[in-house]
């Protein structure tokens, strides 16, 4: 069907086909939607895309995305410099925040490695990771807290093998959290104990 629709029409479609998950169909189904339906929501949307993307960036210390050089939790003093938590996104983080029981510093790597998608380490923030880790003195424990999935653990590896080349110890989320799941999903109890019990 987009064959036959105008230039325009076809550009966003097209665009939309750059979401993750978002195929020929529903791609055509959310144009439609917009102009049929939601012109406002579509100016809205336009809107707050384009602020996001001049406005946003990553935080100079921790890679997560931010609006400041620094996100809130990095230009927080209080928290403890000598621990770096290493996760694969945002939402991990604040599902380790929820928790209260952590008080240290943060690395999110912004994605796992997935070779078979193509991910591979320059396409997440093991580069910046390594930077952060030469560059701040303070940093005495390193805890790979990325998910217990197949890309999870194989991030796992190589984020502990660089942290162990710069002689820096590295512990590990303990077990309790379910095999194959993202922190995201796992519940506050179980995370603070994988967080007390890491190895
Ligand atoms: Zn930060």
């Amino acid at each position: 069907m987009s064959e036959a629709s105008p230039g325009r029409l076809r550009a966003l479609m097209q665009a939309l086909q750059r979401l993750p998950g978002v195929g020929q169909r529903s791609a055509a189904r959310m144009a439609y939607h917009l102009l049929q339906h939601d012109r406002d929501g579509a100016l809205q949307l336009a809107q707050a895309l384009q602020a996001a993307v001049q406005g946003v960036r990553h935080c100079a210390l921790c890679h997560t995305l931010a609006e400041d050089e620094l996100c809130p939790t990095c230009a927080d003093p209080t928290r403890d410099a000598t621990q770096l938590c290493v996760v694969e996104t945002p939402a991990d983080q604040a599902a380790i925040e929820r928790t209260g029981v952590y008080r240290g510093r943060y690395f999110v790597l912004m994605g796992h490695l997935s070779p078979l998608d193509g991910i591979g380490p320059d396409d997440i923030g093991l580069r910046p990771l390594l930077q952060r880790l030469q560059t701040a003195p303070a940093v005495q424990e390193v805890i790979v807290a990325t998910n217990f999935t197949a890309e999870g653990e194989a991030t796992a590896h190589v984020v502990s093998q660089l942290a162990r080349a710069l002689g820096l110890r590295v512990t590990r989320l303990a077990r309790g959290v379910p095999v194959g799941s993202e922190l995201e999903y796992v519940d506050l109890g179980t995370i603070a104990h994988a967080l007390a019990d890491r190895h």
